[in-house]
């Protein structure tokens, strides 16, 4: 469930605000930080498949090209909103700066429920909307990737769209789609396997095994189930996971692969009618089992004021953007809860998304263990660089990472000018 008692947006700002309070930052460039470049709202009429036309409200949002071209998702869901864009668009400038890839801001969405919509019904909707934020796109100017509730296929229309309207195909337009139209292998597991190095920095920087590691991860979509089966696979001990409609949980660790065979078959997860090994829980005691770990992998705000208290886990790594309020962060610091925050916990996938683009762009294509092997260098030396500087101020790792991505993204700002 979304938790809709929060603005996104006003969380963006206070992140961004405290940032520039401890570098010192430039107002006028603080200023310019706190107001998204560009945002487009456009109607999104699509016929049923009843005939009925029913029209859907998109957005893409553009929050800073000052690093390079704008990148980000889109994602459909039924709870999104213009704040909300504008909020994950901002964590995906923050985010590229983190893992210093050359690229700004920029996030889409269509509020819609497409667990309710036909193949054809998304894939018209999707094509309309693509349709609408076209002058904003390009290879140059604004890439777009899967988010929550789209995929490869997803990617394949919008640049069968884009290229329909250049006369000639562009797959560096998008990233995330299909590898037989120019996809990287690698990029769907991406945000998953980057959550697992991250973690295992983490690791070795505490002394710990993951033999000695137990694991929660809420939410089983694209990040979450990947993220679970690669720590099982490291040795670490999932002991539960989760989607929307609740989760399982198995003392001694789950058997992943029946997991996700299950969720594949599904379609659509379910996991509370999941009759493999283990016991069913809510969300709600997902977060609050008694683990080492825990990997909120699902939407903002799950984790607030009115349940911080109530985490009993030593780490938490973020693969959802977002999950952990601002006030849940000082609640967990005093508990002294460790946090990798988001913008570098879940970079794998914009980390990959790059490679894609620079695949695109070159006509020249990576085998796995290439793409596997760059993500993880770019991962290991992001999460070095913001625990060294935690260490060297004594700050939490979000504290950090903001630190360090504002005052890249500052910098760029500063050296180009404000133009005119
Ligand atoms: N939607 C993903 C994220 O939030 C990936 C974005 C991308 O690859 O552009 O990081």
């Amino acid at each position: 469930m979304p938790n809709s008692n929060v603005n996104p947006y006003d969380i963006v700002l206070e992140q961004l605000d405290g940032a520039v309070r401890r570098l010192r930052l430039d107002e006028n460039i603080h200023t310019v930080l706190r107001h998204p470049e560009r945002a487009l709202v456009v109607s999104v009429p699509v016929i049923m498949d009843d005939g009925r036309v029913e029209v859907f409200e998109g957005y893409r949002v553009q929050h800073s090209s000052a690093r390079g071209p704008c990148k980000g998702g889109v994602r459909y869901h039924p709870a999104v909103t213009l704040d909300e864009v504008k909020a994950l668009a901002a964590w995906m400038t923050w985010k590229c700066a983190v893992a210093g890839i050359p690229y700004g801001g920029a996030k889409g969405g269509i509020k819609c429920d497409p667990k309710r919509m036909s193949k054809g019904e998304i894939m018209r909707m999707t094509r309309r909307y693509t349709v609408g934020i076209l002058p904003l796109l390009g290879p140059e100017k604004d890439i777009p990737a899967p988010d929550v509730n789209t995929s490869a296929e997803t990617m394949g229309w919008i640049m069968d769209t884009f290229s329909m309207f250049k006369g000639y195909a562009v797959p560096g337009v998008v990233t995330g789609k299909p590898v037989n139209i120019g996809g990287s292998l690698g990029r769907r597991e991406a945000t998953g396997r980057g959550v697992m190095y991250v973690t295992n920095e983490l690791l070795k920087r505490l002394e710990r095994r993951p033999e000695d590691t137990t694991v929660a991860v809420q939410g089983f979509g694209n990040v979450g189930s990947v993220a679970a089966a690669q720590l099982a696979r490291e040795g670490y001990r999932v002991v539960a996971v989760s989607d929307y409609s609740g989760g399982v949980y198995c003392e001694h660790g789950l058997n992943l692969e029946s997991l996700l065979r299950y969720a594949q078959e599904k379609g659509d997860g379910h996991l509370c009618d999941y009759d493999g090994e283990g016991e069913h829980l809510t969300n709600a005691e997902l977060l609050a089992l008694d683990v080492d770990l825990l990997v909120p992998a699902a939407l903002e705000a799950q984790i607030h004021g009115g349940n911080a208290q109530a985490v009993r886990a030593r780490w938490i790594v973020e693969g959802a953007n977002g999950p952990t309020t601002p006030e849940a962060d000082r609640i967990l610091a005093d508990k002294g809860v460790i946090v990798v925050p988001d913008i570098l916990a879940n970079a794998g996938g914009v980390v990959v998304s790059y490679f894609e683009w620079v695949q695109d762009l070159q006509a020249l294509f990576w085998d796995e263990d290439q793409v596997n092997a760059q993500l993880e260098r770019i991962m290991r030396r992001s999460f070095a660089e913001v625990w060294q500087f935690a260490q060297d101020r004594r700050l939490p790792l979000r504290d950090a990472a903001y630190m360090l991505a504002v005052n890249r993204v500052a910098e760029a700002i500063r050296v180009r000018g404000i133009f005119p």
